[in-house]
């Protein structure tokens, strides 16, 4: 029977990966496994060994989402690699995309063939699996709305099913998605319009993001999600938190939600912030922020 150590052995599976450059705060540690899986085979022959040996697992897509504990993942890292990513639109515009392809390729792949609905997706820099897992979107778009299934295989059953957005559970920012549950492939819909509609779509968003986000740094996007009150960033705006600052990591001047690091900041910086301007939100207002941020491994408490 295979164990992790037999798959390492056979040189299936990598050991001590840096995370860090895999993520787009470019802070964390090194995965104790590491799969990067190229067929849903791959993660079959996984689950099984999974199964008799189970050990944390966690799924990164393009991390612009995630901080990886300075300390590392001590469990299997699973990633997909280049033989999930690729792209396929029907006579019918249903767009086929593997979990790994980014979505700004899903964006502009669709759109160069006169395919729309996906232009949003243009500016978010995840993968497919990503966008599920955490029904991305943006500018009045979500995943949820153009998905028709996703292709998830749980590597602790070894059940791989079609599911849709509802039996997803997919909401603002979720899903129902666990941590051993990986989504292979795929399939959106689109609607018909010109190409060139389509790319002064594409042209319009990226201008946006350029004008209202802080581009350019280490950063993963929203920290936490928009609550009922309103956007989470005018909250932490109002209350005067633009630049505080924990070690190498402070609240973004142009976007009180995105939360930037320095070259250097370590993930606990970011996790500490995090919770300071939470409780700080807590404290002055009543409203409890909830991370949209996803945080991966072990942390110390905030002092
Ligand atoms: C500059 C910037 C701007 C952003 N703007 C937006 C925005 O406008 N809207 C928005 O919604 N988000 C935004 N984000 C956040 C982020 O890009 C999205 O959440 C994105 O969908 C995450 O995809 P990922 O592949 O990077 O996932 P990761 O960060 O790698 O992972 C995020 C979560 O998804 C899970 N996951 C990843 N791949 C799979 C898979 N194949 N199967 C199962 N689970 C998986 C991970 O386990 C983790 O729980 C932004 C981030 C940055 C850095």
């Amino acid at each position: 029977m295979s164990t992790l150590a037999s798959l390492a052995g056979e040189g299936r599976l990598s050991t001590g990966v840096p995370l860090a450059p895999m993520t787009t705060y470019k802070v964390g540690g090194p995965a104790r496994w590491y799969l990067e899986a190229e067929s849903e085979q791959d993660l079959v022959d996984l689950g099984r060994v999974l199964r008799h040996e189970p050990v944390p697992v966690l799924v990164l897509g393009r991390g612009s989402n995630v901080v990886v504990s300075d300390a590392g993942f001590n469990g299997v890292v699973v990633h997909l690699g280049r033989g999930l990513s690729g792209l396929e639109v029907d006579a019918a515009g249903v767009a086929a995309a593997g979990a790994a392809l980014s979505q700004a390729a899903l964006a502009r792949g669709t759109a160069s063939l006169g395919r729309g609905g996906l232009e949003f997706m243009i500016g978010i820099p995840g993968s497919v699996g990503g966008a599920i897992r955490m029904n991305a979107g943006c500018r009045g778009s979500e995943t949820a709305e153009w998905l028709v299934t996703a292709r998830v295989l749980d590597l602790r059953t070894g059940t791989i099913a079609d599911r849709d957005p509802a039996e997803l559970g997919l909401s603002y920012r979720h899903s129902n998605l666990g941590p051993t549950e990986v989504v292979v492939s795929a399939s959106f819909r689109t609607v018909e319009r010109p190409a060139d509609e389509c790319e002064s779509l594409l042209r319009e968003i990226i201008r946006w993001r350029r004008d209202h986000q802080p581009g350019g740094t280490l950063n993963a996007g929203s920290v936490f999600k928009n609550p009922e009150e309103g956007p989470a960033g005018k909250i932490i705006d109002e209350l005067g938190l633009k630049g505080l600052r924990i070690g190498g990591v402070s609240v973004s001047r142009r976007h009180a939600n995105f939360f930037v690091a320095d070259a250097g900041a370590s993930a606990q910086d970011i996790h500490d912030l995090a919770v300071e301007v939470r409780s700080r939100v807590r404290r002055e207002t009543g409203i409890l922020l909830e991370p949209e941020l996803r945080f991966a491994g072990r942390f110390g408490e905030a002092s």
